[in-house]
């Protein structure tokens, strides 16, 4: 399947001089939607993952749909001031200025097999903090998982202690 079809690229969004890709022509097609799914997991095993991790928000779309698949459970990364209970926080640098990110502190135990996901990598500042997280509570990142890499970007360097997969490649 032509994923990259499915995709649409809006100019000046959410800011001047971004070009954005937008996932939700292929998520409001079937198809596209379900073959997305099953190519994502193509390198992972029914059993050999025990959490999914997401990140806000559009990593909450796919996280728990391959989390169902691979019969794991669904652990949520949020911007600071979402999640309820005790967390762990990742600060990581912007172009201007820093983000936060958290994690229930609970929500990962030790030597759990993690298979990371999120809709795009672009810097890679959000999957490395993501990590660090992950790390820090003693999760095993098995994969780092994503529908889009914008390659010239060049996110998988700061990850490439990890296994990287993406679907679609710019
Ligand atoms: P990074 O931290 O790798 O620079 O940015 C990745 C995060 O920003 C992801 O959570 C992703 O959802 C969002 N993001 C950055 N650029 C795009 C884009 O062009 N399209 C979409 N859908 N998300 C983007």
């Amino acid at each position: 399947m032509d994923f990259k079809s499915y995709i649409r690229d809006v100019p000046d969004f959410p800011k001047p001089g971004i070009l954005f890709k937008d996932i939700t022509p292929l998520l409001q097609d079937y198809r596209a939607l379900h073959s997305a799914a099953d190519n994502l997991l193509k390198d992972l095993e029914v059993g050999g993952i025990d959490k999914v991790v997401g990140m806000e928000s559009r990593g909450f779309i796919f996280g728990p749909m391959l989390a169902d698949r691979l019969e794991a459970g669904f652990v949520p990364i949020r911007k600071p001031g979402k999640l309820p209970y005790k967390t762990l926080s990742e600060s990581y640098d912007l172009e201007y200025g820093t983000d936060t990110l958290e994690i229930h502190v609970d929500g990962i135990a030790k030597g759990d097999r993690i298979l990371i996901h999120d809709d795009v990598l672009a810097t890679g500042g959000t999957a490395l903090a993501t990590t660090k997280l992950i790390e820090k509570l003693g999760g095993l990142i098995i994969q780092c998982n994503f529908l889009i890499e914008l390659s010239f970007l060049k996110g998988r360097e700061k990850i490439k202690s990890h296994e990287v997969k993406a679907l679609i490649t710019y």
